[in-house]
């Protein structure tokens, strides 16, 4: 009989748990029911009281490390943490999300425990191999051209989940019965002396943002009026971002311009280049602006189910299927009059 962990630990505020964590928890309740396992939360906090009473609800088994070492990211405390979380669960499979705090740690942790990690889960089934029952793990290869399906005899098995494919676990507030785990800290030679974040209006990747802004190269080509507007539609893009919450994507060729010695948005990089050879991000919803909806570009629209664009062109690949609605109309004039009611709806 399986016996499923899932690790999870505090966002910035120290008391509530990171969204990536709620959807390994709600990914361990799919679980645990589709084998009729046990279920054991543990939780990486300096206080993990709040985070234990959002969890009352999944009547799971709640353990947790508490104490100042675990209120920053750390390897040595964290990889400590959750080693001690899975022995006293006595895990076999452990689920936890792929933030930056758990990847850096898994690949360790396994190891230390005689494990066996995959990365980048996007679903979990429990089908049968040769009669019996198999636990089926879903990931992405070759910029997610190729679906593969995992199986492994090997336990304690550790799965990291990509963001975006569960949806939180939501529950309301109770008090809760948490289990205390000890942790033997090693000595500490890290120190977290403080967070250096780029800018607001600098941060334009934001994974857990409900919508995809997409920009294509329309935005510096010549407009009908004969001139290029580049410094209007920086403005109105980061206007967008801004009121909205959005994310921002991008048009290969509109990345691709900088290089070329064209006028080019600068706060964009290859990194924002959403399609074949970009990105494929996990955003519920995506506008489309002043992009032609080519194949290359589409095909990192993979998963965005609810998908809208905004083009001159009546003839763009929006248009032949590849989006719900597609309004032809000047993005110019669209996101401007977008910019005015979201302000109007702010105050
Ligand atoms: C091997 C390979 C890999 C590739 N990988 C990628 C990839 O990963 N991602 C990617 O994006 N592309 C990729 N491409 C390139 C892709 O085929 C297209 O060339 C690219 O997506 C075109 O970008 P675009 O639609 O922004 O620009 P354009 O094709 O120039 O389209 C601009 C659009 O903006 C519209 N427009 C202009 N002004 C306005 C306005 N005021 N209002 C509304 N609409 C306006 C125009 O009508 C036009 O439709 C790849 C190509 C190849 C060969």
């Amino acid at each position: 009989m399986e016996s499923i962990l899932v690790l999870t630990h505090a966002d910035e505020s120290g008391t509530a748990l990171t969204k990536a964590s709620l959807e390994a928890v709600t990914a361990g309740l799919e679980l645990a029911s589709q084998l009729g396992a046990s279920l054991t939360i543990g939780i990486v906090a300096a206080n993990p009281a709040p985070a234990a009473s959002s969890l009352a609800a999944t009547g799971a088994r709640l353990l947790a490390v508490s104490g100042e070492p675990f209120a920053q990211p750390r390897y040595a405390t964290d990889a400590a943490a959750c080693e001690a979380l899975c022995r006293a669960a006595q895990a076999t499979i452990v689920l936890a999300p792929a933030s930056a705090r758990f990847t850096r740690v898994a690949a360790g942790l396994a190891h230390r425990l005689g494990g066996f990690v995959d990365t980048h889960i996007t679903s979990l089934n429990v089908g049968s191999i040769g009669g019996t029952e198999a636990i089926e793990a879903t990931r992405w290869f070759y910029r997610q051209r190729v679906e593969a399906v995992l199986s492994r005899d090997l336990r304690p098995w550790f799965l990291l989940l990509d963001a975006g494919t569960h949806t939180a676990f939501a529950g309301d507030p109770a008090p809760a019965q948490v289990e205390e785990v000890a942790v033997q800290l090693p000595p500490i030679r890290t120190t977290v002396s403080g967070l250096r974040e780029p800018k607001q209006d600098q941060q334009t990747i934001r994974p857990d943002a409900k919508l995809l802004l997409v920009a294509g190269a329309g935005w510096t080509k010549k407009q009908p009026d004969g001139q290029i507007h580049a410094a209007e539609a920086g403005d109105l893009i980061l206007g967008f971002l801004h009121a909205a919450g959005a994310s921002l994507g991008s048009s290969k060729s509109l990345v691709d311009q900088g290089g070329e010695g064209n006028s080019v948005l600068p706060f964009l990089t290859h990194l924002n280049q959403i399609g074949q050879t970009g990105a494929t991000p996990r955003h519920a919803k995506g506008l489309s602006t002043c992009c032609h909806g080519e194949e290359p570009h589409v095909v990192g629209w993979r998963f965005i189910a609810d998908r809208r664009a905004i083009s001159l062109d009546p003839n763009c690949g929006w248009t032949r299927g590849k989006a719900d609605v597609v309004y032809i109309a000047d993005a110019f004039q669209v996101i401007a009059k977008l910019n005015a009611l979201l302000e109007v709806n702010k105050s």
